[in-house]
């Protein structure tokens, strides 16, 4: 089993919150469409022939490219790998980029999950985030999706927004219920370093977030969820009974998976790499390294192996610079760290019998005896052979993990 991520890195404009590298034109997308396709194939091997079972395009905004462009992709991509039978294929989509005929092409190319970015269903709420679109176009949107015949329909939403209260918060929610959708994906707004919401809020032209609102409005939102029978399987995501992303799933469970486009990572089990985030230099490096490639060790041969983008590791160096991929062998002790943060952020929680079992005892006796004092703090909870953290603790996920790390 394995998961396929494209990233695709453009935005119509910048909404005031992102934090995210995106480039707010498309003047740059035939020639990134290029370089990804290079990518695309020179990945081949990556996976070592593992059955494909998740496809998602992540940005950015992936709903700015056409029907025809992310046709080409798929079709790239299963002329490239192996992919399985009833694949979940998702596309991120922003409102303001939606039609119902763009929705119907999607769904035709067997697209079946959309993660719509709504933010919210208040304009007052859209208008503090910058975002392009309307609450009435945020609801338009997800009709036409169903018109279109998607029933697998993720949406964000934000909270803490100091443009709502409570009642607004309880109001948004009240609408992602009526709707019955499958899966809420939910944030607590937070300040990027280098947003447009950062400076204007420190030159008082919006008011400023409270973290005591995110607080109040985190609660409302795991009551409700419990209330209306989602369960709550990551810090941020909430799904209907077997309608959680299983692309991302498979990060928390440590399924290889190969990412394409800038700043993408991907991951074999034993080593993780992360591509070039700049978009021009993207596009440069891999046209350029395609060119070299075929001169030097590939002539006759169309497209280039990855080996031409990466540079190994060193006997003398863990993590190395490569020009356009960076690699890093990954010890079991930070194999260890790894599993610990992602799983401890899900309902899944950290099997220990399962590190026991693929890590060793050393790994699982020394995460039992770091989590007793956390324990007994009420910081984490335990059943069994599994500890994980309750809706009021996994706030802090990020604190408790950082102290069952090995060599805490
Ligand atoms: S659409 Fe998403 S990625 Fe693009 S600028 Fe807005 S928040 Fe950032």
């Amino acid at each position: 089993m394995a998961g396929l991520y494209i990233h695709i890195p453009f935005c119509n404009s910048k909404c005031a919150y992102c934090g995210f590298y995106s480039l707010p034109s498309l003047k740059l997308k035939e020639r990134f469409l290029e370089a990804l396709k290079t990518e695309i194939v020179a990945r081949k091997g990556y996976l070592h022939g593992e059955t494909v079972n998740t496809v998602y395009f992540g940005g950015g905004t992936p709903s700015l490219l056409s029907i025809k462009e992310i046709s080409e992709l798929l079709h790239l991509i299963n002329e490239t790998f192996p992919v399985g039978i009833g694949p979940e294929i998702t596309l991120e989509a922003n409102p303001d980029t939606l039609s119902l005929e763009y929705l119907k092409g999607l769904r035709q190319l067997g697209v079946n999950r959309l993660s719509i970015g709504i933010q919210s269903f208040f304009d007052n709420d859209l208008k503090y985030l910058s975002r392009r679109h309307d609450s009435n176009h945020a609801k338009q949107c997800l009709d036409w999706a169903k018109q279109a015949g998607f029933s697998n329909i993720s949406i964000d939403l934000i909270y803490g927004l100091p443009t709502s209260d409570a009642e607004q918060w309880n109001r948004n929610l009240d609408l992602f219920f009526e709707l019955g959708l499958p899966h809420l994906s939910a944030y607590a707004l937070t300040l990027e370093p280098n947003s447009i919401l950062t400076k204007q809020i420190e030159l008082g032209k919006v008011p400023p977030i409270k973290e005591e609102d995110a607080l109040r409005d985190y609660e409302i939102l795991c009551r409700r969820a419990a209330e209306n029978g989602y369960l709550h399987y990551e810090i941020s995501n909430f799904c209907q009974r077997g309608m959680h992303s299983k692309h991302n799933a498979s990060y928390w469970f440590g399924t290889p998976y190969a990412g394409f486009g800038p700043s993408a990572h991907s991951f074999d089990g034993a080593s993780r790499q992360w591509n070039e985030s700049n978009v021009a230099h993207y596009c440069e490096a891999f046209s350029a390294a395609s060119r070299h490639c075929e001169e030097r060790s590939n002539p006759g041969q169309k497209l280039p192996s990855l080996d031409c983008f990466v540079v190994p590791p060193r006997n003398d160096e863990k993590r190395v610079q490569g020009p356009i991929v960076e690699i890093e062998q990954l010890t079991p002790e930070q194999l260890y760290d790894e599993y610990v943060m992602l799983r401890l952020r899900t309902h899944w929680g950290i099997d220990l019998k399962y590190m026991k079992r693929e890590m060793g005892e050393r790994f699982s006796t020394y995460c039992e005896k770091q989590a007793q004092p956390l324990i007994a703090q009420g910081r984490l909870s335990q059943t069994r052979e599994f500890l994980y953290l309750t809706d009021a603790q996994m706030l802090f996920a990020d604190g408790v993990a950082e102290e069952l790390f090995w060599d805490n």
